[in-house]
């Protein structure tokens, strides 16, 4: 197949070049070709995108995918009292009813031009709507120790690993729901787990006020201090929200080498009252930290705060997206430095 005189391919290889009226061409779901004025072979599907921008899928670097079942439920409730709520909805949700809500969001992200998603939820079921949709999920099932013994739920993640290591479309990660539902044990268990699989440790992060106001309480550490002092803040952990994270709290994931994924647009819908520190404020590290920010997912409410083409946005969902999922963008030149996968 031939895209034709494509007004703009806006690439993300080292120089970050902008092409003008280019043709590519498409084999098996791969780029093979790009020039100017490609002539079809025999019987090849041309494809006219005048006018048209190209440019690399994107990830969208947190979501919770069947929720899209949930849009618009119990809108500006405080966190605590929306998950209680919601943990009652999903309650009755069955395995058939999550996989269809995890195809309509890949589908609707699919449309938005997301190709690759970072979720937290039922695995198995998300996993198998990503293969039926044919895009990319990272996953695994979720670690709360105050609903499941950790036990039982490490092994859940161990044997999903087995189950999808080496598939292209699944992703397997840990999935540590967050401080506040996890143990001590059941954290630093996830950490070591992570570690030993060499996969990305998933986290929400200081997303509130009350959840750093009670884990102040409860360790005399802040969110970040106290996943650090488990070993779960490393090179592979994924940390999410970070609303309300405190400088020094930064400067250690810049050290660890870990990942920030700011939600703006989750945030407003909760009205969580933080927000995270962008480079440049505060004394906020430029270079250590690799930050991404999520695209709005099904349950994010109606913002526009996506692509937007000025080039350091594009950055952060380029350049530091692979490297929080462990991927790269094939034939994109994606990646900008980020480590890929090692499996
Ligand atoms: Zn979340």
């Amino acid at each position: 197949m031939i895209l034709k005189n494509i007004r703009y391919i806006i690439t993300q290889d080292d120089e970050r070049r902008i092409m003008e009226w280019t043709d590519i061409r498409m084999e098996e779901g791969l780029i093979r070709e790009i020039g100017r004025e490609l002539s079809p072979g025999r019987g090849e599907e041309v494809v006219d995108l005048s006018g048209k921008i190209a440019l690399p899928a994107f990830i969208n670097a947190h979501n919770h995918t069947p929720m899209v079942l949930f849009r618009g439920y119990e809108d500006d409730r405080p966190l605590k009292e929306w998950l209680q709520r919601m943990w009652a909805k999903e309650g009755r949700l069955t395995g058939r009813v999550a996989r269809a809500g995890a195809k309509l969001a890949l589908l609707e992200s699919l449309s938005h031009g997301i190709a690759t998603t970072l979720d937290m939820y039922e695995a198995e079921e998300v996993a198998k709507a990503a293969l039926e949709v044919g895009v990319r999920v990272a996953t695994a099932p979720p670690l709360i120790s105050v609903f499941a013994p950790a036990e039982e739920r490490l092994k859940a993640t161990e044997r999903f690993h087995r189950n999808y290591r080496g598939n292209p479309y699944v992703l397997p990660v840990v999935n540590l729901h967050s401080v506040y539902t996890n143990d001590e044990d059941a954290i630093r268990r996830a950490a070591e787990l992570s570690k030993r699989l060499k996969v990305p440790l998933h986290i929400h992060a200081s997303e509130t006020r009350e959840e750093i106001y009670e884990c102040r309480k409860k360790t005399g550490k802040l969110p970040v201090e106290y996943l650090d002092s488990l070993g779960a803040v490393w090179e592979r952990s994924v940390l999410v929200h970070l609303g309300w994270v405190a400088r020094w709290e930064i400067n250690i994931m810049a050290e660890r080498g870990a990942k920030a994924v700011h939600c703006p647009s989750s945030n407003m819908k909760l009205g969580t009252g933080g927000f995270f520190p962008y480079p440049g404020d505060n004394g906020w590290p430029r270079d250590g930290l690799r930050s991404v920010k999520q695209h709005p997912g099904p349950l994010q409410g109606d913002e526009d705060d996506g692509a937007h083409p000025e080039a350091p946005v594009l950055e952060l969902f380029y350049c530091h997206g692979p490297g929080c999922i462990g991927c790269g963008h094939e034939g994109w030149g994606g990646g900008c430095g980020d480590k890929g996968r090692e499996d």
